[in-house]
């Protein structure tokens, strides 16, 4: 990319800026919550008219039993990069814990508040925006963009599948980013060329029709218990899981991915600042733990239910527990195996009495950093900040990776408008404007070069 032609593309963005924080207003307050299943109608239609308005032109597709997924097309020539997101949002529950109205988009301080400002309505803007300065400085783009924006990740995708299977093609393409990464705490670029998968699980034992007197358990077994020991036999104390033949084909890391992980400067004891944590896992160096956090999985307790717990006391023995539990996965252990073996596991130790449903899935992904996505964003990041990026294999979360994977598309996160401390999915979920106008800087510039590089 000449000189020239990065200053007018970055003059363009600068000057568009206000357009990002008024438009950014108007798509958070539309309540798209695809746990309960609100805004599904309103969430497709925000999405459409926002690509239209930066000049793509875009469609509703319909994804069948699931909201329409917003499809948008820009550049007639040139390689194809896809660019996927979701315009749905996290419930906003514990509602007294925002300091303002989720839905109801503020700015404080140069940080922009609101439900689905990071994760990730404020990503698929800033990829509108970019795309509009490249054709705003040049008069044409150079490769061809297939905008994918969905209304059900923040529920695992249930019906993304069945979509995929009937449009395979438009997942085709010679890259495709998932998503925005974000920024470190300093404000440094983070490259995440992949994203581990999850099994989501509901675990539920039953041992009598309605809740007892508490002292007829010396009769009635107590589920609470019972749940108990079947999950002390999933995980030990340590963490690591007891499933037999969970970690055997588990991604080993390359020596590519050891090289980059080892130049980055990210702390995992960050969460401590973060999230108030108390303790951060994987031990008492900057390395250890990132190694841990990187290729660590995960058997984690999202929640558990049995009896009563409101003030007081209640003495009740209660009719049944539930716990529901996610397992971050890596390459080489998909969900579908891994509750194969976890229900053969509880079988095989007696719990034939715990009823297992599971819930969505995503399926782990990684794509080298010598790929064409994986060079064109660290080009995109170089142009756009004074620093190069922190770069990881994948995110600890999961998303629709593997749906371009699969089909031969590398795919990686994209460059991205949140930080360390954006709080997805938690109160005062929030962006700060520095990163999101430097993060729309380098997805110009890494479309730019994706569109140069053979
Ligand atoms: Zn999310």
């Amino acid at each position: 990319m000449g000189e020239e032609e990065r200053r007018r593309v970055f003059q363009f963005i600068d000057e568009h800026f206000g357009d990002f924080v008024t438009d950014l207003t108007d798509y958070c307050a539309v309540r798209t919550v695809s746990a309960s299943g609100e805004g599904f109608k309103e969430g497709g239609r925000a999405t459409r008219e926002l690509l239209e308005k930066w000049g793509i032109s875009a469609r509703e597709m319909p994804v069948p039993n699931g909201p329409n997924l917003v499809v948008g097309e820009a550049g007639s020539t040139g390689p194809i990069l896809c660019l996927y997101n979701h315009y749905d949002v996290q419930p906003e529950e514990p509602i007294d814990e925002w300091k303002s109205d989720p839905f109801d988009p503020v700015v404080r301080e140069g940080v922009f508040y609101a439900r689905g400002s990071s994760d990730t309505k404020g990503n698929a803007l800033s990829q509108a925006i970019a795309q509009a300065a490249i054709q705003d400085a040049r008069g044409d783009l150079p490769l061809r963009l297939r905008f994918m924006i969905e209304g059900e990740e923040e529920v695992s995708s249930p019906h993304l599948n069945a979509f995929w299977k009937r449009h395979q093609d438009l997942f085709e393409a010679d890259g495709a980013t998932i998503e925005g990464s974000d920024h470190t705490a300093e404000g440094t670029p983070i490259l995440r060329l992949g994203s581990k998968g999850i099994l989501y699980v509901e675990l539920t034992v039953r041992k009598a029709a309605v809740d007892q007197h508490s002292s007829f358990a010396v009769s009635i077994p107590n589920p609470a218990w019972r749940l108990i020991a079947a999950l002390r036999t999933l995980r030990d104390e340590n963490g690591k899981i007891l499933i037999p033949g969970f970690y055997d084909n588990a991604h080993r890391p390359t020596e590519e991915e050891l090289a980059y992980l080892k130049r980055n400067r990210y702390d995992p004891e960050d969460f401590m600042k973060t999230y108030g944590a108390v303790e951060v896992l994987g031990g008492d160096t900057q390395w250890a733990r990132l190694q841990h956090m990187v290729y660590g999985n995960t058997c984690n307790i999202d929640g558990f239910y049995a009896g009563y717990i409101g003030d007081g006391s209640k003495t009740i023995n209660p009719a049944y527990a539930k716990a529901k539990l996610d397992f971050r996965l890596l390459p080489g252990q998909p969900p579908k195996d891994v509750l194969k073996a976890m229900k053969a596991h509880l079988k095989a130790g007696g719990f034939e009495d715990i009823e297992v449903k599971s819930h969505g899935t995503f399926e782990p992904a990684t794509t080298p950093l010598s790929s064409r996505i994986g060079q064109a964003l660290l080009r995109g990041y170089q142009a756009a900040y004074d620093d190069e990026p922190d770069i990881f294999p994948w995110s600890l979360g999961s998303s629709s990776t593997y749906y371009y994977t699969s089909l031969g598309t590398p795919s990686a996160a994209g460059p991205g408008v949140g930080h360390a401390g954006s709080k997805a999915h938690a109160p005062n979920e929030n962006i700060r404007l520095e990163d999101a106008r430097r993060g729309i800087k380098a997805t110009a510039a890494m479309m730019l070069a994706f569109a140069k590089s053979d």
